[in-house]
Order: structure tokens, then sequence, then C-alpha cells
């Protein structure tokens, strides 16, 4: 038995000011804490705007509130002549301890490719930020039955190159994109399947060790009501949430599924 802690990311996207997202967190540790969540059980965290992470960073120390901040986006650059982008060690230095990375939103609207989405893993665990690998297909993909090669592409794509030291350090987000959003919840067997499969992807191109010990999330339309089928899949380990992780009281039900 592989000893995986569950995880549950808030992924807040492009909602929330730094006051908003300061009064979400401090409603959510309530919650938590009402619910004697045991944060060393299912580990917790948020992924807020840039513009809000050292608030809430603030405000998560100050209170020593046991939720793990993540941002949205990492550059793959380290400095320069990048106007707009965030860089890996600017993250760190704002205590951050996630970043998710080519999540469909910046694959579809912002052109980003397995070889960049590659580039900011590497970027992420070179400076001690754990990356959330995002990867999942398109409905028409999922029609065409191709949906399990086109994420293991989206894998080997993300991972060449990297030791299997740095793959320890990833954790994957599998989120069919036609369950983003949507209200369409792909099924526990459809999470189970895509998990098994990049498990043993990664067991076989990288190593038998790391793959059994690497955590695969499902996103997708999750909530407090599915959550509990999905985490029941042995190949499932947390869950990325979009829109649920803004409601207080849906977020907390979705932390202490069990
Ligand atoms: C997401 O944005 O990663 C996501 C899964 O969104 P939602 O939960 O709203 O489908």
């Amino acid at each position: 038995m592989t000893d995986r802690t569950p995880l549950m990311v808030g992924n807040w996207k492009l909602n929330l000011d730094h006051h908003q997202g300061i009064q979400l967190v401090q409603k959510l540790a309530w919650s938590l804490k009402d619910a004697e969540h045991d944060y060393e059980a299912v580990e917790v965290a948020v992924a807020p705007s840039f513009t809000s992470l050292r608030s809430v960073q603030t405000l998560i120390d100050a209170d020593e509130l046991g939720i793990k901040l993540s941002s949205q986006d990492i550059s793959s650059h380290a400095k320069g002549a990048y106007t707009g982008e965030v860089s890996a060690e600017q993250l760190t230095a704002l205590g951050v301890d996630f970043a998710i990375v080519g999540h469909s939103e910046r694959r579809d609207y912002h052109g980003e490719s397995d070889t960049i989405v590659g580039a900011k893993v590497a970027a992420a665990i070179a400076a001690g930020i754990t990356p959330i690998l995002c990867v999942g297909e398109k409905l028409e993909v999922r029609q065409a039955g191709e949906h399990v090669s086109l994420t293991l592409s989206q894998i080997d794509g993300a991972l060449e190159g990297l030791s299997a030291e740095q793959v320890a350090d990833v954790v994957v987000a599998y989120e069919p994109v036609w369950a983003i959003g949507t209200g369409e919840v792909a099924t526990p067997e459809d999470a189970q399947e895509m998990a098994e499969a990049i498990r043993a992807r990664v067991a076989e191109t990288v190593d038998p060790d790391v793959a059994a010990g690497m955590r695969i999330l499902y996103g997708g339309s999750v909530k407090a009501d599915n959550v509990a089928a999905i985490m029941a899949k042995p190949d499932v380990d947390g869950a990325l949430v979009g829109g649920a992780s803004l409601v207080v009281e849906q977020f907390a039900a979705i932390a202490g599924f069990r």
C-alpha cells in the first residue's frame, strides 16, 4: 500500500480581489476547524490570482492555518524581458507551495504547448515548488476514442527530459476539458481509467516507485455530492476544483470527503 496523502486544490481562476480572497480563506479555515479537519490526512490548497498571493499567504502564516498556497501558473523563464510573467523564484519568495501548470484554459487561450508546459514543470521543480500538471482531452477526442492516447502524450511531452527524482515532485491533475465548468462530471470509472493509465505510463517511462507514489487528482465539476465516489477510486488521490472552490461550504465539504 502506497502512502499518497489526498490533496484538494481550489482553483479560483480569474475571480476575487485580495480582500475577497482573504475573506474566503478565513471562512474556509473556520469551516474546516469546525469540521476538525486533519490537514495531514488531507492536504488543502487554494490557488488565488497572482495579485492575492501575498495577502493570502500573510493570513495563512499569521494564523498558522494549515492551508497551502498555489499559483495558477508559473513562468518557464527565470528573469528578464518577459513582460507580465511571474517567475518560480518570485513565487518561492511568497511561500507558494504548488503551481498549476498547463491548465486547459492556458493551453487553449494562451497557446501553451506540451513543450512550454514541460519547461514550466521544470522551472517549478527547480525552485522547490510542486507543479500540478494538468492534462486531459477535449470532447471530440473522447468521442473518437483517443482520450487515453492524447492524455498520455501530454504526460510524455511535459515530463520529457526530467529525471525520476524530478518527476517524484510532480502532481498530475486529469481534467477532461469537456467536464470543466460545464456541470458534466466524468464518471468515477472514467477518472479511474485515466489515473490508472497515467500511473502505468509513468511506471513504464520513468520509474515504478515514482509512479506508485505520484498523486493523481481529478478535476471537472467536482462538488460536495460527487467527490466521495470519485475519491473511492484507487488511483485518484484528490481533486482540482474550480467553481465549487469559491463556495466555502462546498469546498470545505469536498476537503472532508471521508
Ligand atoms: C478547473 O478549473 O480546474 C476545474 C476543474 O473547474 P470546475 O471545477 O469548475 O469544473
